[in-house]
């Protein structure tokens, strides 16, 4: 199932000089096996709200659920992917997919079949041997992912996965990232700035205030034909409708 409930979670940070309210009153749902984006301008609490969901960081108050259970504490089930790879570049992809269950003792012949097949799934397994210096930013991203896939987490956050990539190929990854996530069955919650971005990969989008950050919509993405891959969701007439749903419910400084 994998059911998340962020329920009416605030977040205040306190430094020496001063505190900042960074998450008020938030409120939703992401169902089994859904891919929900979250967007907001640059520093309202992105970032924070993913935190918070991951257990990395305590909210000043409110609980997060997973399938139904307050979730205290960084867990397994939750897997985090970040807008830099933080591949390690003195390690092999074989290496570096294979750290997590080092680290955690998992590693055992089961274990090794998995990540070959996850490898040779997508297309990585020809490049066990290469470091992450030899690839392309798109491949390095499919790494990190496998990395965080070797661990058999229920649920994927993602932070900005595709914002250090240039536009081109942030258009095919992002394709290639959507299709590993859907054929493992992943929940995932992905943070972006980037509107296109968030309609074309989800089935709803979130829409955050500036700080201090409030749900400002939730809006439900829907194209007519079944399974759309991201590139062809923007090919759809329904793609610019949605884009100016959202564009609109923006808090954007220079708008
Ligand atoms: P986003 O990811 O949307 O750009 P963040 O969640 O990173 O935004 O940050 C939201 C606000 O909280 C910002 O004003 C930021 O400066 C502040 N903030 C983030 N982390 C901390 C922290 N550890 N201590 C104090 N303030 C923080
Ligand atoms: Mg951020």
């Amino acid at each position: 199932m994998n059911r998340i409930e962020i329920k009416n979670v605030y977040m205040n940070y306190h430094t020496l000089s001063a505190e900042t309210v960074a998450l008020k009153d938030i409120n939703f749902t992401v169902d089994g096996g859904e891919f929900v984006s979250i967007v907001g301008p640059s520093g309202c609490g992105k970032s924070t709200l993913l935190n918070i969901v991951s257990g990395l960081i305590e909210a000043s108050s409110g609980d997060i659920l997973v399938d139904g259970r307050v979730q205290e504490g960084y867990s397994d089930k939750i897997g985090y992917m970040f807008q830099k790879d933080q591949l390690f570049e003195w390690l092999t992809v074989l290496q570096n997919v294979s750290i997590g269950l080092k680290i955690k003792k998992m590693m055992n012949d089961d274990a090794k079949i998995k990540l070959e097949k996850l490898l040779k799934n997508y297309n990585l397994w020809e490049f066990k041997d290469h470091y992450p210096r030899q690839l392309s930013g798109g491949m390095r991203q499919r790494v990190a992912l496998i990395r965080t896939l070797a661990l058999d987490p229920e649920v994927l956050l993602l932070d900005e996965p595709f914002s250090a990539l240039d536009y081109q190929t942030r258009l095919n990854v992002s394709d290639e990232i959507y299709e590993i996530i859907k054929n493992e069955g992943k929940t995932a919650i992905m943070v972006t700035h980037d509107i296109s971005e968030a309609v074309s990969m989800s089935s709803r989008v979130i829409v955050l205030s500036k700080r201090p950050a409030v749900i400002k919509k939730i809006i439900k993405i829907e194209f007519d034909g079944e399974n759309l891959t991201p590139l062809k969701c923007r090919e759809h007439s329904k793609f610019r409708v949605y884009f100016n749903d959202i564009w609109k419910e923006m808090d954007y400084d220079d708008k």
